[in-house]
Order: C-alpha cells, then structure tokens, then sequence
C-alpha cells in the first residue's frame, strides 16, 4: 500500500483564501477590519523570519497587522506593559508573543497576561481549561490546522483510535483534547511510555509531536491509519553538499508511507497550516469580541475550496 500525501500546502492556502473571504464579509456587513499584534523581543534568526511571515500573511487576508519588535534586553516590567496597551487598545483583536522569550523574562507571567479573548496562539491556561471542559476556545494554532486537515482527510472522526505521541501544552495536550471532542478514544503517549511502537500500531489516527527526527518507524503504524507527523527536525544531508541540512518529521516517511492509509510529508504537511490557522483564530477572536456570530465552519470552507480547486 502506499499512502495518499495529505497536501498541507493546498490547505492552508485553501484556509487563507476561505479567512480572506470572511474578512471581507465581516469588513462589509460590520465595518471594522480585524487586528493581530505581534510581539517579538530580541533577534532570534528564526523567530523573525516567523514574524514577518505572519504579518505578511495577515495584511494579504485583509487584516491590520501591528508589528512590536523589542531589544533583547527589554525588560518583564516593560514587555507587560505593551501587553497591557494591547489587552486595551480596541484595534487589536489577537495578540500573539513570539517565544521562545529570552531567559530572564518569565514566559508563564507574561501568556497569563494576555487576554484570554485575545490570546490567538491558544496558550492562556483560561483557552486550555476551556478546551478541556468543552467550552468555546482559542485554540493553539498547530494542533487546530492538524484537526482541519484530520477533519477533510476522514470526516467523522467516531470511536477511532487516536495516539498522540508528545504532551506538550502547544500540540500534544490540545489536540488529545480536540480528538476526544471528535469523539476519538484518545491515549497520550510520552518519554515513559512503555512498548511505545504496541502503543503506536493500535492508532486509526497516529499523530506524532515529539521533536525526534525518524523516531516512529513504518512497523509501528498500523495499515491503512492515517498519520500526522507535527515534528520539525534539521538534520545534516551531506547528499546536498558540505554542511547542508534538511527538514524531516518525527516519522520515517519512506517506511511509514508504505503502510499508513493517508500521511503529512515533512515540509508541506502541518508546517504550512500553522499561520494560516493563525489569521482563523484571529478573525474568531475579532468576532467574538464583538459578540457576532462564528465565522464560518472553515473546514467545509476549506473542502469546498479544494474540491473548487
Ligand atoms: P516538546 O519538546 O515541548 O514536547 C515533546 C514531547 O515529546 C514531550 O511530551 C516528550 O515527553 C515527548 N517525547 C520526547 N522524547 C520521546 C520519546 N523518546 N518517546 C516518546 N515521547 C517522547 O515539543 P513540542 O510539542 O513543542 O514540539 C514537538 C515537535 O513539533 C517538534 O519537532 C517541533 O519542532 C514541532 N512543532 C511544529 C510546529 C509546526 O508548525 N508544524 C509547531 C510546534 C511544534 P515528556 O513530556 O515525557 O518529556
């Protein structure tokens, strides 16, 4: 068997075009244009190449984007202040702290800062404790775009087997969450799993969020499941040259594809839905601020879209 490639490129770019359209919508029947603030504190190479692209990707959905680009040596006190002004200011409707923080600020002090109702990145723990309780949330965004691709890959998700390998409170956490919404039975696997590849081979649903390159091999999959790997891995490809690197995911895709029934590539697979998922939940949060109803359901949105073309 050889898997069908879950394109996440195609759908983020479906999810940017169906968020596009309901910016306008919103822009004409309400007259205001939904705002999303970046703060990034210190030169960190990756993290400012993250935040021009979100605020490239934010202007083209037709949102305001507001750009706050801290020294490194910005104090707590002054980074909570900008928090602050941005909880106030009406213009904003998501706020979005790009981490990793440098060390002496205290990254906890300053999420529990956020607005809840502003916190677009998901990482509030009043948006996990609603998303643990069944309540409307913000959602962190990368295990959002996983279940939207979940959602178009197998529709009803009802009494599967889900594995989420990785606990962490940005991907594993909320999507076990977000799968036992959808009515999956859910087990979180982790460092002290025991027998992880038994574990493993039991998922319809395999995800993968643990930060180790390869780590799940094709016998761990169960044939026919469908397989998320979140994992962003560089490794040395001294096939492309002297120092180069390359990305990879958590899975071994050459093996894993072989068995699995649908599977993400790495790059192109979750990687792509992360920001796209990140103008969602800030058009969500703009409108429900505004006490308006939800924006559309962007999952038949976005089939629709790819079903288009
Ligand atoms: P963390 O390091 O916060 O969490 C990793 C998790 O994996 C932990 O729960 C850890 O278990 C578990 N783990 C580590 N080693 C093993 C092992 N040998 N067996 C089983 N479980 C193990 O990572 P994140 O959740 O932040 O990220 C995970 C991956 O996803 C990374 O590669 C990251 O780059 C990628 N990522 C991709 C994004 C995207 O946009 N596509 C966005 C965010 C992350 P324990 O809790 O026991 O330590």
């Amino acid at each position: 068997m050889t898997a069908t490639i879950i394109d996440g490129k195609a759908f983020a770019s479906a999810l940017c075009k169906a968020v596009a359209q309901s910016v306008a919508e919103v822009k004409a029947s309400h007259g205001f244009t939904p705002g999303l603030a970046v703060v990034l504190v210190g030169e960190d190479p990756a993290s400012q190449v993250y935040v021009a692209s979100k605020g490239r990707e934010t202007i083209a959905a037709g949102m305001n984007s507001f750009e706050h680009k801290l020294p490194a040596e910005t104090s707590e006190a002054e980074l909570l202040a900008l928090v602050a002004g941005l909880n106030a200011d009406e213009a904003v409707d998501g706020i979005l702290v790009q981490l990793p923080l440098p060390k002496h600020i205290d990254t906890n002090r300053v999420l529990a800062a956020i607005s809840p109702d502003k916190d677009v990145d998901g990482l509030h723990v009043v948006n996990a404790g609603r998303l643990a309780t069944g309540q409307p949330s913000l959602v962190p965004c990368t295990p959002w775009g996983s279940m939207l691709l979940l959602k178009a890959t197998l529709g009803k998700m009802t009494g599967l087997e889900a594995v989420v390998v990785g606990r962490s409170n940005l991907v594993g956490r909320p999507l076990a969450q977000l799968l036992l919404a959808a009515d999956c039975t859910v087990t979180i696997a982790h460092s002290r799993t025991r027998d992880l590849a038994s574990v493993c081979r039991r998922a319809d649903i395999l995800v993968a969020a643990v930060g180790r390159p390869h780590m799940i091999r094709g016998e761990w999959v169960k044939p026919g499941a469908t397989v998320i790997d979140v994992g962003i891995n560089r490794i040395p490809a001294p096939e492309r040259g002297e120092g180069k690197t390359r990305l990879v995911g958590d899975v071994d895709f050459a093996e894993a594809k072989d068995v699995a029934g649908h599977i993400t590539p790495v790059p192109g697979g979750v990687g792509p839905m992360t920001i796209a998922s990140l103008l969602a939940n800030t058009l969500t949060a703009a409108t429900r601020r505004r006490g308006l109803p939800e924006p559309t359901d962007f999952a038949e949105a976005c089939a629709e879209l790819m079903r288009a073309g």
